[in-house]
């Protein structure tokens, strides 16, 4: 059995990648090893009634270098670290990664086995040794939206994406919690005496949310009751570096690059899923029917809301697909400037098809290989 280092299991994306783990009996198939970068030397965990051994230090190459294959859900700033020194040591094994480190580089396949299935195929034949699962968003709009790529009707598309918190990591959802719960705070009791006037209870919450007591040491600023328009750094197209991977990421998946994907990402204050509007230019002009038949038999994921309101508020947000495989799609609509304009909205759960499922299919498919 294949030898499996696991980094970064301890944070969000690493917990659900484990639990899918768990759900598909993945690791009775390897001989799992567990590392961290702050625990090590404590108990390993306890799976199915199976205490594994004492964690291992996630930096220590020479215990790294026993590995056939390593999955890091641990980020970029330790893939940066670690990837290289492994590397120069001549370590010739697999290295599947949830951080956006190695994305972009020239020996890396990007993983999203039902859009490009043969792309990660044809490079293990090659020995390509880096796998890599997309951004989130950009993952979730190639499941929703795989159909149209594939045929190559797609000529462009504007995304805005309503993010949730867990999508920046475990100390996030805490303290979008911890804001939500001050901001109930501090209308208790107005709220259960139902006698403070409506202006009057707004007020106390403005006030609470722009006090210096609001814990904001993650996100900087309120994100429950507010949004907030700007997701990682700013790069030099004005962009923010998000945005920028709709459209690089997009190409380097699909392995073609005559479309273009322009995205504006926004942190809304839901805890898992995120979501996104899409208006897209196609290259023909096509009935909806024919749209709807062409997303759904993409793959066995993907599900068309019909455009009415109950089915869209039951079957189309974050609070009905979290923790589901679910790719649904709704709001369908030829638009009224033209023929070929076509609006969309698709929810999707980025710690699953987002993040961790990609990596634990990726893994199944080196140890069948
Ligand atoms: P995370 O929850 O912040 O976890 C990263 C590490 O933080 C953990 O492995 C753990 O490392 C440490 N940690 C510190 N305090 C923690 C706490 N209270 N609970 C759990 N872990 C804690 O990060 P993540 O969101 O899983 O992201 C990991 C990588 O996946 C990143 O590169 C991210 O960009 C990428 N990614 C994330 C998403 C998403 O939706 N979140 C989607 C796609 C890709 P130790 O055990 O070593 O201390």
């Amino acid at each position: 059995m294949k030898i499996v280092g696991l980094v970064g299991w301890r944070g969000i994306v690493g917990s659900v990648l484990l639990q899918r783990m768990q759900e598909e009996n993945d690791l009775l198939n390897i001989t799992p090893v567990f590392f961290s970068t702050s625990q090590f030397g404590q108990y390993g965990p306890v799976i199915n009634n199976i205490s594994y051994d004492i964690l291992k230090n996630a930096y220590d190459i020479n215990s790294l270098k026993n590995m056939d294959i390593i999955i890091t859900c641990q980020g970029s700033e330790y893939t940066n670290q670690v990837y290289p020194k492994l590397r120069q040591k001549n370590w010739k094994g697999y290295w599947i990664d949830a951080s956006s480190a190695l994305r972009m580089e020239n020996d890396s396949i990007i993983i999203l086995d039902p859009v490009n299935y043969d792309m990660i195929i044809s490079s293990i034949k090659k020995g390509i040794k880096t796998f890599v699962g997309g951004n989130c968003t950009v993952s979730l709009m190639l499941m929703a939206l795989g159909g149209l790529f594939k045929q190559k009707l797609i000529k462009w598309i504007t995304v805005s994406t309503y993010q949730a918190a867990s999508g920046a990591g475990a100390r996030h959802i805490i303290e979008l919690l911890n804001q939500m719960g001050a901001l109930y705070s501090t209308v208790q009791k107005d709220l259960l005496n139902n006698l403070t006037a409506i202006l009057d209870i707004e007020k106390k919450v403005t006030n609470m949310s722009r006090s210096s007591n609001f814990p904001t040491d993650y996100f900087s600023v309120p994100l429950a009751g507010s949004v907030i328009p700007w997701i990682d750094k700013k790069i030099n197209t004005g962009q923010s570096r998000e945005e920028w991977k709709a459209h690089a990421e997009a190409q380097k998946i699909l392995g073609y690059n005559n479309f273009t994907i322009e995205s504006l990402c926004i942190r809304i204050g839901a805890i898992r899923c995120h979501s996104q509007t899409f208006f897209i230019k196609l290259t023909q002009e096509l009935s909806l029917r024919n749209i709807e038949d062409i997303i759904k038999q993409h793959n066995q994921w993907v599900n068309v809301v019909p455009n009415n309101i109950s089915d869209t508020l039951l079957k189309l947000t974050p609070a009905a697909v979290t923790n589901t495989l679910n790719i649904p799609i709704g709001r369908l609509r030829l638009l009224n400037i033209g023929k070929k304009y076509l609006s969309a909205f698709t929810v999707g759960d980025q710690l699953l098809w987002g993040a961790a499922e990609p990596l634990r299919r990726m893994l199944n498919l080196l140890i069948n290989y």
